[in-house]
Parts: C-alpha cells; sequence; structure tokens
C-alpha cells in the first residue's frame, strides 16, 4: 500500500504539544524540524512490510527540504506532494477538498484533521485520524491489520 502522513500537528507539532524524536547534532545544524516520537519506527515498520511512505501536506515546505529532513532519520520516502504540487495535479479542482490522496494513488491517508476525515468519506478516500484515545502508532497499525 501507499500511504501518505500529513506533517502539522501529525509528525510535527505544531497547535498540538507531543514528545519527539531525539535530534543528532547534524540535525540540530540543519535546523531539521523535530518529528513524533515513534515515526522513525513506525515507518520503518511499514516499509518492512512492503508499504510505501510519502508525505502529503498543505504547507508550502520545499520538497526536497521534507526529503532530507526524513532521509536524516533514516527513512526514504517514496513521494512529497506539499500544496504546491496539490496546486498543479488537481488543477481546477485544487480546492475542493484539501486533499486528495487518490490523485497521487495513495491507498492510505493518516492525518490529525477530522475535516480531512470527513473529505475522506465524502470523496471516497481512506484515512486513519489519529486521537489521543489511543498510542497514535497503534491507531495505524490496527487500520492496517498491523497491530
Ligand atoms: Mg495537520
Amino acid at each position: 500500500m501507499k500511504i501518505s502522513f500529513d506533517l502539522d500537528d501529525t509528525l510535527i507539532p505544531g497547535c498540538i504539544a507531543f514528545p519527539t524524536e531525539k535530534q543528532n547534532a547534524f540535525q540540530k545544524l540543519l535546523g531539521i524540524e523535530r518529528i513524533r516520537e515513534g515515526t522513525i519506527n513506525l515507518m520503518k515498520q511499514l516499509k518492512t512490510e512492503g508499504h510505501s511512505i510519502c508525505i502529503y501536506t498543505t504547507s508550502y515546505r520545499k520538497t526536497l527540504a521534507i526529503r532530507l529532513a526524513f532521509w536524516t532519520f533514516g527513512i526514504v520516502l517514496h513521494s512529497v506532494i506539499n500544496q504546491t504540487r496539490h496546486n498543479e495535479v488537481l488543477k481546477e479542482k485544487k480546492n475542493l477538498c484539501s486533499k486528495y490522496p487518490p490523485a497521487f494513488r495513495i491507498d492510505l491517508h493518516i492525518d490529525d484533521s477530522p475535516g480531512v476525515g470527513l473529505e475522506g468519506q465524502r470523496f471516497k478516500f481512506r484515512t486513519v485520524i489519529i486521537n489521543d484515545d489511543a498510542p497514535w502508532a497503534n491507531q495505524i497499525l490496527t487500520a492496517l491489520n498491523m497491530g
């Protein structure tokens, strides 16, 4: 499966605070953003199971910077979709929904936003909207029947 992750408040703390992975001196020097604790293990496990990992963000972070950030954590991303790429591919449909994973052949999208979950119901794409009820990585593994 091709699985995409949102960045802000899903993997990168913003409005929501959560524990983050340790950063090495190289990452601090480069100003790499902190990512949620457990991200590396989860992504490595998913890759071992044969899944491809993507990032789908409505931010305008540069795709290369996102790739580099994950690479420093030992994660090679399959693809990165930022708002620029979303607009390019969806064209006149870009404002119909904030994210449309099927346009990028993504099978499952992970997000913190209930609004994205509603879009998934409306436009028929699969999401896992993580909440505080259970450890976040387990919510994804359970959805994949890997928990
Ligand atoms: Mg978010």
